[in-house]
């Protein structure tokens, strides 16, 4: 038979792009192993999926359990154990207030609902978003996308009446000269007052639709005054504020949501990825004075919230909040900020940042960042990149990896960077 990335590239569609085509076979702890055994560890949490790692007994046991007893009815068709148990804890970790849970399947949908919650419940169209945001692949989540023109591409018109202004992101700002974040915010609110003069009346503003930190478009955390600013703006207009922490929840920035970290509390929260931990799972978290005025009927999911996706959410969570992981994030971040500094002041390295476990190294071009991808995984480290133009490495540990195994990862990084034929070497 021929070999697995043969038979893929048949008879899946072109459609999907590939970080890498390695034939996994495993998962164990913070490891993947290939169908020829060759281990590799994964600091990709297959994008901010795994945060206890691969196969945790605990997720694994449960997960086993409930497809023994109901792998699915249908939340709407009748009430079953984990799906009321996983909303029950999860409202026990989001910031106060937050006690009412809509689930579905995906990130992308966590914000199509967002946006028709908003929508419906303020009744008014408009949505801002800001620039390098990312929040799905369906249509709703498409328009209000930002990261990169070519998501859009050949796709026609997509959602109406949406809205985007800058995010201060100083090394991608288009004014020079080179600037502080604190600045930037500055201008970049600046532009927010300019859109609502000029593009869009305040009373038009259904929500306003965040990043708390930038995931897909860089890793990048905007000062927290700026979104306080964006809470203070909702609050004034009567809109509400929707924080997407599809790839900032559930520990990752070393707070159980950046909100809480940054200690701004959003109207609605978005939520996928982490929360199944490793199944499909998504969520819509409010007041349930907000979720009450969404009318009965007019959202609603097959899969939303299964009972095998919650009962692996729920193992994850416990595993989570049992284990500490949460403030460990922290300590994971430090680490590898510590072990990237030789790559301090090296030619092609523009930036390392990092805010909780979440690290970015950016580098002055993509043939950079991807040659750095591909370095470390000779050296048998998976990473991928992120940026406007994939001009990024990040790093997604799980946030029980050991130190020493996280060590060798950041180091294979750093490695495979000094050694790049076209990089100039500099001392550590
Ligand atoms: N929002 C953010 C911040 C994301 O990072 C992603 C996916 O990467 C999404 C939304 C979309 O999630 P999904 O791919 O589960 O639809």
């Amino acid at each position: 038979m021929a070999d697995l990335e043969t038979r893929a590239k048949r008879v899946l569609s072109p459609v999907l792009g590939h970080y890498t085509w390695l034939p996994i076979s495993r998962g164990e702890g913070s490891w993947l192993i290939t169908d020829a055994g060759r281990r590799i560890l994964d600091l990709t949490c297959g994008i901010a999926v795994t945060p206890v790692g691969h196969a945790h007994p605990k997720v694994v046991s449960a997960i086993k359990a409930q497809a023994d007893k109901l792998s699915h009815i249908c939340a709407g068709v009748a009430l079953y154990e984990p799906n009321v148990a996983l909303a029950e804890a999860l409202v026990t970790v989001t910031p106060p207030g937050f006690d009412t849970v809509f689930f579905g399947n995906s990130g992308a949908e966590a914000i199509e609902g967002s946006l028709k919650l908003a929508r419906q419940v303020t009744r008014r169209n408009a949505i801002i978003v800001f620039r390098g945001g990312f929040h799905g692949r369906s249509t709703g989540a498409m328009a209000v996308t930002t990261s990169k023109a070519g998501y859009r591409r050949g796709y026609g018109a997509l959602l109406p009446d949406v809205y985007m202004a800058p995010f201060p992101y100083p090394l991608a700002c288009p004014i020079k000269p080179e600037h502080d974040a604190e600045t930037c915010a500055e201008h970049c609110l600046a532009e927010l007052d300019v859109l609502l003069e000029h593009h869009v009346p305040a009373e038009h503003v259904a929500a306003i639709l965040i990043e708390p930190v930038l995931g897909e478009g860089g890793y990048v955390a905007p000062p927290a005054s700026f979104l306080r600013s964006l809470r203070e703006l909702a609050t004034r207009i009567g809109a509400l504020l929707i924080f997407d922490e599809v790839q900032t929840g559930f520990g990752r920035t070393g707070a159980w949501f950046a909100a809480q970290k940054i200690g701004v509390t959003p109207d609605v929260l978005a939520l996928a990825k982490a929360l199944g931990g490793g199944l499909p799972l998504g969520a819509i978290v409010a007041p349930r004075e907000l979720q009450a005025k969404w009318l009965q009927g007019t959202h609603g999911s097959t899969f939303g919230g299964n009972p095998v996706s919650c009962a692996s959410g729920l193992a994850t969570l416990e595993v989570l909040r049992d284990e500490k992981l949460v403030d460990r994030a922290d300590v994971l971040g430090a680490l590898m900020v510590r072990e990237l500094r030789p790559l301090a002041g090296h030619p092609s390295v523009r930036e390392i940042r990092s805010f909780g476990a979440m690290v970015a190294v950016e580098f002055d071009s993509s043939e950079r960042s991807k040659a750095a991808i591909k370095g470390a995984l000779e050296r048998d480290v998976l990473l991928i990149t992120c940026g406007f133009h994939d001009q990024a490495v990040r790093f997604i540990p799980p946030l029980n990896i050991t130190e020493a195994d996280l060590v060798k990862g950041v180091r294979a990084l750093v490695d495979a960077v000094r050694t790049d034929t076209g990089a100039v070497a500099t001392p550590a």
